[in-house]
């Protein structure tokens, strides 16, 4: 007998969890979130969140609380260097600035704020807009039919079990997904080369860091490999080891095992540099260095997300971000499904579309592991390391929810710097003026499918509010000029968007171009009937 009915169970409430509930609940489906630990994140873990994730989170209304948050905890826009220990000098700068080169490319910066600071803005958001969250009561099992998901939950506090029947389930439980291994879902990749651990720590380190902005300190000591984040006080911090390497030459890449606070302690001096500070340990965390992701993304109704669908090292952070984006892609397809406004194979391209790109994430991770922190990992396969705006703003996604143009020319990322508009990839950021006020051309979506039409294409946009109503399809329309409904005053649209003056493209409600057209308007209500059909699995 089942208890609670429910449209979508969200399973895990960490960072992904607590993305896709926020995410779900602005697009008004209905939800539950099961998280089997008492509140949010108790570790900063994660802590640099790129554009594309700031940009999510400005669609979803809390960029301000985010930017005041992540100003409380970091000093933003700072450098990410190489050091063989603290009291060193920089040997290399991955980057000076973190955001250097990449302000003209999104409203929002990439920023620094940890997932303690981040996860109770997410929660909060969420539950605002209708979200339902159950803390200590964890997912025991499920079974899923053609008609939905019935899981068994279990309250940790009061030992009771209770069935919830759904119409699908979003893993976000993790890297040890019960979720993926009830589902009997296996993995590619690479596998775990290290076990490591964040030391938390607190230290006096101001006369050490000085006036540097350091945002992230990798540590190449020879008797150790990891990095260093400290607090904006800069009398904490934490530092992540990678391995140890003993005076005989002996290298530890399995430190997890054997750490104990001595050991703990003398490795934040080594990292330091200095022996004659005092070092407090405050908590360790053991984790495993891993690149791989899963071999499927979805089994039927069931949905994986986060570091349930893939794992990578750190280096980069890109782990926390691409499960963001996961939950991004996921959760307006849900509501369309849900709604009756798109047909169910829509939810199939989700793994189509994010397994690819993922997986080229995990890669580049392990690139970057590989050239900062352990050149002796295999290199022969490796991927050559591609820019970080790329992996941030250019994935192509790939499947039937885009209508591809004429020559395909297999890429997986583009540079953002280029003129965009190719159908699978982000819409490009441009400054338009809308109803007088100037605002980001990405600030229009998020709602339901956007037409943009270039200065001539105002049959487009004539055409859009008929199809809508014929399909009972949400769809906006803009022609973007000089004197368009977006004011367009550099009249940049038609090359950033590649569409000319007389073209279009409808782009999605998560901010992707679904489809593009060069051509004039011809039979602008049958084309725009027929794409949105297709689109929409209709
Ligand atoms: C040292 C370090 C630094 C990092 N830095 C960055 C960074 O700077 N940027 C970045 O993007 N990424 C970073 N990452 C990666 C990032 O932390 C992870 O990718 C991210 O936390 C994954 O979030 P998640 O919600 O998918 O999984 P998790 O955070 O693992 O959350 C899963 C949740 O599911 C819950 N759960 C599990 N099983 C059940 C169950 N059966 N029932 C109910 N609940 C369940 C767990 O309690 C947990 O809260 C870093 C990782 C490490 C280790």
């Amino acid at each position: 007998m089942t208890d609670r009915q429910v449209p979508v169970l969200v399973v895990g409430g960490s960072l992904v969890g607590l993305s896709a509930s926020l995410l779900l609940a602005s697009a008004g489906v209905p939800h539950l979130l099961v998280e089997r630990h008492r509140g949010t994140a108790v570790h900063p873990r994660a802590a640099s969140f790129h554009q594309r994730t700031m940009e999510i989170f400005r669609g979803a209304g809390i960029q301000d609380a985010v930017e005041a948050a992540a100003e409380r905890e970091f000093e933003q826009n700072g450098a990410i260097v190489s050091v063989e220990s603290l009291a060193a000098e920089e040997a290399t700068f991955f980057f000076r600035h973190f955001n250097e080169g990449v302000e003209h490319l999104s409203p929002t910066a990439r920023l620094f704020i940890t997932q303690i600071g981040l996860e109770p803005l997410l929660r909060r958001a969420a539950e605002e807009r209708g979200a339902e969250h159950r803390y200590a009561t964890e997912l025991v099992g499920f079974e899923q039919d053609d008609d939905g998901v019935t899981s068994v939950i279990r309250s940790r506090d009061r030992d009771t079990e209770e069935t919830v029947r759904s119409d699908y389930l979003v893993a976000a439980d993790g890297a040890h997904s019960k979720v993926r291994d009830l589902a009997g879902i296996g993995s590619s990749g690479r596998g775990t080369f290290a076990e490591c651990v964040t030391i938390y720590f607190r230290a006096d380190m101001r006369a050490l860091i000085g006036d540097r902005n350091l945002s992230v300190v990798y540590v190449n000591h020879p008797e150790l490999l990891g990095f260093f984040r400290f607090s904006i006080t800069g009398d904490s911090g934490f530092l992540a080891v990678f391995s140890t390497t003993e005076p005989d030459g002996t290298r530890d890449t399995h430190v997890a095992a054997d750490m104990d606070t001595a050991r703990c302690e003398a490795l934040v001096r080594k990292a330091l540099g200095r022996t004659d500070i005092a070092v407090e340990i405050d908590n360790v965390q053991r984790w495993s260095a891993a690149a791989s992701w899963a071999s499927r993304f979805q089994d039927r109704r069931v949905f994986l997300a986060g570091d349930a669908a893939h794992v990578m090292p750190p280096t980069g952070g890109f782990g926390g971000n691409t499960g963001v984006a996961d939950a991004h892609n996921l959760a307006w397809k849900l509501a369309m499904v849900l709604h009756g406004t798109a047909g169910a194979g829509l939810l199939d391209t989700y793994d189509a579309e994010r397994r690819p790109v993922a997986s080229l994430t995990v890669e580049q991770a392990y690139t970057r592991y590989v050239l900062r922190v352990d050149p002796t990992l295999p290199k022969d396969d490796m991927a050559a390391p591609l820019d970080d705006a790329s992996i941030e703003l250019g994935p192509v996604h790939r499947s039937a929810a885009v209508l591809e143009e004429g020559s395909v020319d297999g890429a997986l990322v583009v540079d953002p710097r280029d003129p965009g508009g190719r159908p699978g990839t982000r819409a490009p950021h441009l400054t338009v003026e809308s109803e007088g006020v100037s605002t980001s051309i990405l600030d229009v979506f998020g709602g339901g499918f956007v037409l943009l039409a270039g200065p001539r294409g105002q049959a487009w946009c004539d055409a859009a509010g008929p199809v809508a109503a014929d399909l009972a399809v949400p769809l906006v329309a803009h022609r973007v000029a000089a004197d368009g409904s977006l004011v367009d005053r550099g009249q940049s649209f038609p090359e950033a968007f590649g569409t000319g003056d007389e073209g279009a493209v409808i782009v999605r409600p998560d901010g992707i171009v679904a489809w593009r057209t060069t051509a004039a308007p011809g039979n602008p209500r049958g084309d725009l009937d027929q794409t949105l059909r297709r689109l929409l699995f209709r």
